[in-house]
């Protein structure tokens, strides 16, 4: 077993400084070059190789992730993250001619300079506690920018992980590590910044804007979804059931992108739910207690939150239920919800709670996807191409996988983010160099155009007829 660094928190008195040298360093311009970039993040990639072991021992700790996931999920998702921007950023890093340019104004080489946005704060959550935090901070590192990073309190030992990495890796005049929870995120909320990239949930999210605003601060939002899935009767019962369980229990449900309940059409509820049943005992032969793929739930207070809303559910569970709280261990639950206003409707459950609500056809569907939450992070439709596309062009959502759950989320290069209430702002592949680099319109103007441009001078009299 790898022996990991412990966590500790930030002196609070140390971050105003951690934070001037930070921001100090980016003015002295070093992190601008393109080689001082793929130097950072080769050596961030060699970091993560090196201590592979202490981070999927870390998310097993954490959340009881297995390697297999924690390895998929985070730790190889970042190493082919860092690959993917050391391939391209040459090209991206290019001036970009302006296009469409009337023949008179080619002369002045209107063009889009990328520009690092500057120094730049990236909070992450502890679902998946490494790639929501070096997912944006290798973004950042491409474009230029320096960074501090606060990694979740939440889950700790990757957090210390991620600071042994960074600290052994990296310039650390550029990029540095924050530990803590409120009082220290408060803290780094107060110094200046170029950009706050903040994941996590809404209510959060709304603080950080808030505060932003102050400073007119921009800022990236990934935040809580409370996603539909929809299934038609002329949907797969047997591809939906086996697809949207593994959606739900991966990461013990703690996936922001999730379907958080299912509207299954009546005619097709019975096959639905038997498959369902099936699918579990596949998944799980000796029940997922004793799996070890299966997660468990960060901490005491995030189980007592999930137990207290299928306590509180009016619904009938017809599959799982079981729980250990010592263990933190939460039975993938399925239940049969037959009012709207159910929290397990209504509420974000980020646990392996599987709502169903039967739904006369696809009309009351979508009606009441749009009702209940109408810009989600995620929308899944499982039907035929007509039923699928009209659930598309009917609903808004951040992003859509079709007949799937939440696989539009698992391509690295696909630009991932909410929209409305599930977020703003995008990051992921080449979006995460777009998400902290800066569009910079500049032209030239030379000095022998003089006699041609002689016309934009006052005294205008006599020279509108010229055009
Ligand atoms: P969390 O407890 O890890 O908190 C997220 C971060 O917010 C942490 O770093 C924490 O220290 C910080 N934080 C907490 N209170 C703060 C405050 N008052 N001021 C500043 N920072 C503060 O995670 P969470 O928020 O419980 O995460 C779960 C939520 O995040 C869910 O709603 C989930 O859907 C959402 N989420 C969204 C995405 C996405 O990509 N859209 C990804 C993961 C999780």
């Amino acid at each position: 077993m790898a022996e990991l660094p412990a966590f500790n928190h930030t002196s609070l008195e140390s971050i105003a400084d951690i934070s001037n040298t930070v921001r100090a360093t980016f003015h002295t311009h070093k992190t601008r070059s393109v080689s001082y970039r793929l130097t950072q993040l080769r050596k961030l990639y060699w970091g993560l190789k090196d201590n592979e072991d202490a981070l999927l021992e870390a998310c097993k700790r954490d959340l009881g992730k297995s390697s297999f996931e924690t390895y998929l999920t985070e730790v190889g998702w970042c190493e082919n993250d860092i690959i993917f921007m050391c391939n391209n950023l040459e090209k991206w890093v290019k001036d970009e001619a302006a296009p469409d340019i009337p023949l008179m104004n080619k002369a002045l080489s209107p063009r889009i300079r990328k520009e690092p946005l500057g120094c730049v704060l990236i909070i992450g959550a502890y679902n998946f506690p490494i790639q929501l935090s070096l997912g944006p901070l290798i973004g950042a590192i491409a474009a230029g920018c320096t960074a501090i990073l606060k990694p979740s309190e939440n889950a700790p030992a990757a957090a210390a992980v991620m600071e042994m990495i960074i600290k052994k890796s990296l310039d650390q005049s550029a990029y540095r590590v924050v530990q803590g929870a409120v009082p220290e995120s408060t803290a780094l909320l107060d110094q200046k910044w170029d950009k706050i990239f903040y994941t996590g949930n809404m209510n959060v999210g709304k603080i950080i804007a808030k505060k932003a605003a102050e400073t007119l601060t921009p800022v990236t939002l990934e935040l809580g979804g409370r996603n539909p899935a929809i299934i038609t009767r002329n949907a797969d019962a047997r591809l939906a059931a086996r697809r949207l369980l593994w959606a739900k229990l991966l990461n013990a449900g703690q996936v922001c992108v999730s379907q958080n309940y299912i509207l299954v059409d009546k005619e097709i509820l019975p096959a639905f739910i038997a498959e369902m049943k099936k699918a579990m005992d596949e998944f799980y032969p000796q029940g997922a207690k004793a799996s070890p793929d299966y997660g468990r739930i960060v901490n005491e207070r995030q189980f007592l939150r999930l137990k207290k809303m299928l306590d509180e559910s009016q619904g009938k569970i017809l599959l799982g239920g079981t729980m250990d709280e010592k263990e933190k261990f939460l039975e993938p639950t399925v239940i049969q919800v037959d009012n709207v206003t159910d929290s397990l409707m209504v509420d974000e459950s980020f646990g392996p709670l599987i709502p169903i609500y039967p739904v006369k056809n696809l009309d009351e569907a979508i009606r009441l996807a749009n009702e209940v939450h109408d810009t989600p992070l995620g929308i899944y439709p499982f039907g035929n191409k007509q039923e699928t596309n009209r659930i598309l062009a009917e609903t808004r959502s951040g992003g859509a996988s079709v007949n799937d759950g939440f696989f539009h989320a698992s391509i690295p290069t696909l630009a991932f983010g909410g929209v409305g209430e599930s977020g703003q702002g995008s990051y992921r592949g080449k979006a995460s160099f777009d998400c902290f680099t800066h569009r910079r319109s500049v032209t030239t103007t030379p000095g022998w155009m003089e006699s041609l441009l002689n016309v934009r001078y006052p005294p205008y009299a006599g020279k509108l007829k010229q055009f």
